[in-house]
């Protein structure tokens, strides 16, 4: 069994055929799913679809891109919809100074009001980074009690290993499988009980998919090379990062 722990299944590709896309990851072995939100109206519908399926479970968050258009009141808006039983985690939230969206500060405002929750909620946060590991592990150490996960990880090994110490884990999606990616020497040195495996869906398909629009099955391809990687077995590594998602997101 394999956890694809973050999705977006309320895009129109993924939303409009969701039991032919549960089928066919079914199908590839993923059969649990984190459908993770990225602003307050996206999150309920995740709420709602891991409403409607047993094996689909959901996040709210505030992504930086989105964190521009925050209305006033979405701290409230996200402790009422945490109190769910399929809400798992606070995200994502984060810092993302590739694409410079929102501008810096109010990311990093916006970042910081929801590691708020996550710490008065004792629940674990999402977290996107991009080009913005210096200002992520300082909004991150701020906040010592708080743990979660390293989504679509793709900085270097001496972040991995910062992001460690403080107790997150790390999610590898289909860039690890991409050629010439420095990603698999940094896969390596994880410990295999801190190991998330995710596809991002629609986004980020792995090879032999590459450019193609995502789905959530594909997070077998990210758990093959991290088979070849480990030199464990498929299987292995299924049981080890379902586990972890288990254990991160206290699920079922
Ligand atoms: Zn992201
Ligand atoms: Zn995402």
């Amino acid at each position: 069994m394999l956890t694809d722990t973050h999705c977006h299944l309320f895009y129109d590709d993924l939303k409009d055929d969701l039991k032919g896309v549960l089928d066919r990851a079914n199908q590839l072995g993923v059969t649990r799913f984190i459908c993770v939100g990225t602003n307050i109206e996206d999150s309920r519908e995740c709420l709602s679809i891991a409403e409607e399926n047993k094996n689909i479970f959901s996040s709210i968050g505030i992504h930086p891109h989105d964190a521009k258009d925050a209305l006033d009141g979405y701290i409230t808006d996200i402790y009422t919809l945490m109190e769910y039983k399929k809400m798992v985690a606070v995200g994502e939230i984060g810092l993302d100074y590739f694409r410079n969206i929102s501008n810096l500060d109010v990311q990093k405002k916006v970042f910081r009001e929801q590691m708020k929750v996550a710490r008065e909620l004792n629940r674990p946060i999402i977290f996107h980074n991009r080009e913005a590991d210096e200002d992520v592990i300082q909004i991150l150490s701020e906040y010592p009690d708080v743990i979660g996960v390293a989504h679509c990880f793709s900085s270097n090994l001496d972040t991995a290993r910062v992001f460690l110490d403080m107790g997150y884990y790390i999610s590898f999606s289909g860039n690890l499988t991409f050629k010439n990616s420095h990603l698999p020497s940094v896969a390596k040195e994880i410990p295999i009980n801190r190991l998330l495996v995710e596809t991002d869906s629609p986004y980020l398909s792995p090879v032999p998919h590459r450019g193609k629009p995502n789905e959530p099955g594909r997070a077998r391809f990210v758990a093959e090379k991290l088979a070849d990687i480990y030199n464990l077995s498929l299987g292995a590594i299924a049981q080890q990062t379902s586990n972890n998602a288990t254990e991160l997101f206290r699920l079922p």
